[in-house]
């Protein structure tokens, strides 16, 4: 294995290989026998300060042939409740090259998905398939584009071999970029490993990579918690906004950055309906859409008893009572954000009582109406400038009734105000699902063109544009239920 010779402007540093032993091992990627980079992010390479020309020129590096200078590539060890079970897990198919230092200060992980197998694998290949790794790439760059915290997707190539699923499949390697891969199932690995000095070394790392001032703090441990609270509820409220439903919210799949990680079966909405479950592994519906707030609670909740050996001088009871008084506030945390999220999509910047009632009166409606989450909500906008209602005929009778009562409500806020943030607050695109697998269809069959135009619509989610407009409406009649795969 070579480094590469030419010169995108890799300025790397392995600060995670400075830790505790238990927390990697060491791990090589495989090469692959025939590469082609399928799609690379250039306003995501500017942004980690590399040049995107040179890095086409050095695509082996995103098939693992190539290591960028600086390299020490690493499997990452955690573990994690998945579907409630705990189990000791690992980077089985994924290996971080290192972290990119951008010209900007941060500091970003740059790891491979999908490149061979390592110490953590299991009976599994190490590998991905070629549609998996792109439907990551376009719905983390949607996310991103919607204003969302996320891991991002700097390129994805394919491997030219097969993958042996329920049928084979093409390969892929996605090239993932993330503030960090520290998982709640990190903590909880560490935590149950119980080796002196690895769990206060790991929370340390996270301190200084995710929450400095929490260093300051009386008790470090318990100021990174709420730290990590605080995010999740933020971003789960942003979640619930745009319909996204994650589909496999594992511990392990849950980031202590506040950043949406692991893009396997999510979906988002079409039609409202609280109950939603695209993943076909999801049986008991427990990460169903409405469910999403109430499983991050518990996620946290195992994040807490993992810091607990941390807190208090290791004091137990007083460390119990305070990583429960952080943990009781996501609740009340998710719910202002929540709201606040509520009122910008109404239109709202004068906060009234009952903001929140007719916030979910509107959902009650939508739901008996089965209406699109999306579309009604981007359509409030004209509704505002037109400061009239939908003809009674055109629409349901419980939405009808509820815009007159935001009619009512918005007779209270300033019309010109109203209109802007309604359009700033609700997307009129997101990745929808038949779009989605259309584009992934043409791709596999050789065309990446609609897949292209995919990520341009997704990439501008708050404007429309006579170019868009194919992409602003829900599925055909008749598309059925959607379904999604996970593990592949
Ligand atoms: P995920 O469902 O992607 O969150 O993965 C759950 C666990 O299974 C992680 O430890 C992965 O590294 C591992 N895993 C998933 N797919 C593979 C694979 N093809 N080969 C080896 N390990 C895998
Ligand atoms: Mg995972």
């Amino acid at each position: 294995m070579t480094s590469s010779s030419t010169a995108p402007n890799w300025h790397f540093d392995n600060s995670y290989t400075r830790l505790p032993s238990p927390l990697f091992s060491p791990a090589v990627p495989a090469p692959v026998k025939r590469l082609t980079l399928l799609v690379l992010n250039e306003p995501l390479a500017e942004e980690l300060g590399l040049d995107a020309t040179a890095l086409r020129n050095a695509a082996a590096i995103f098939g693992g042939n190539e290591l960028p200078p600086g390299a020490e590539p690493i499997a990452q060890a955690y573990a994690g409740h998945q579907f409630g079970q705990f189990t000791n897990l690992g980077d089985g198919r994924a290996i971080l090259l290192g972290e990119q230092l951008a010209p900007d200060g941060r500091r970003f992980d740059i790891q491979l998905k999908g490149a061979g197998r390592t110490r953590y694998s299991r009976g599994g290949d190490g590998r991905a398939a070629e549609g998996p790794m792109l439907r990551e790439y376009v719905i983390s760059e949607a996310m991103h584009a919607l204003g969302i915290p996320t891991t991002r997707s700097l390129a994805v190539a394919a491997t030219g071999e097969w993958v042996m699923r329920e049928t084979p499949l093409p390969g892929a390697v996605l090239t993932r970029v993330a503030a960090s891969h520290i998982r709640v199932g990190t903590f909880q690995y560490t935590a149950a490993i119980a080796e002196p000095g690895v769990l206060a070394a790991l929370l340390a790392h996270a301190i200084e990579r995710h929450a400095p001032e929490a260093a300051q703090a009386g008790d470090p441990a318990v100021a990174f918690l709420e730290q990590v609270v605080e995010r999740q509820a933020a971003l789960l409220a942003k979640w619930m906004h745009v319909g996204f439903v994650h589909g496999v919210m594992n511990t392990d799949n849950m980031t202590v950055s506040g950043e949406t990680i692991d893009y396997g079966p999510c979906a988002f909405l079409d039609t409202y309906d609280r109950a939603a479950v695209f993943s076909s592994i999801d049986r008991q519906g427990r990460y169903a859409y409405g469910n999403q707030p109430a499983i991050a609670h518990w996620n946290l909740a195992r994040l807490a008893e993992s810091l607990i050996p941390l807190v208090s001088g290791g004091d137990d009871e007083r460390a119990i009572t305070a990583v429960r008084g952080v943990l009781d506030t996501f609740p009340e945390r998710y719910e202002r954000h929540h709201l606040a999220g509520a009122r910008a999509k109404l239109g709202i910047t004068a906060p009234e009582a009952g903001d929140r009632l007719l916030f979910g009166d509107l959902l009650g409606a939508m739901a008996a109406a089965e209406a699109d989450f999306t579309t009604t909500f981007a359509g409030l906008a004209a509704i505002a400038e037109s400061r009239s209602r939908p003809e009674a005929s055109s629409t349901s009778p419980e939405l009808h009734a509820w815009y007159g009562r935001w009619l009512e409500r918005l007779s209270r806020e300033p019309w010109r105000q109203a209109a802007s943030l309604l359009r700033r607050s609700n997307p009129v695109i997101i990745p929808r699902n038949h779009r989605v697998e259309e584009a992934l269809a043409a791709a596999a069959a050789g065309d990446r063109g609609v897949l292209e135009r995919l990520l341009a619509a997704v990439r501008e989610p708050y404007v429309e544009t006579p170019t868009n407009a194919p992409y602003r409406t829900g599925p055909p009649a008749g598309c059925g239920p959607y379904r999604t795969f996970c593990g592949t």
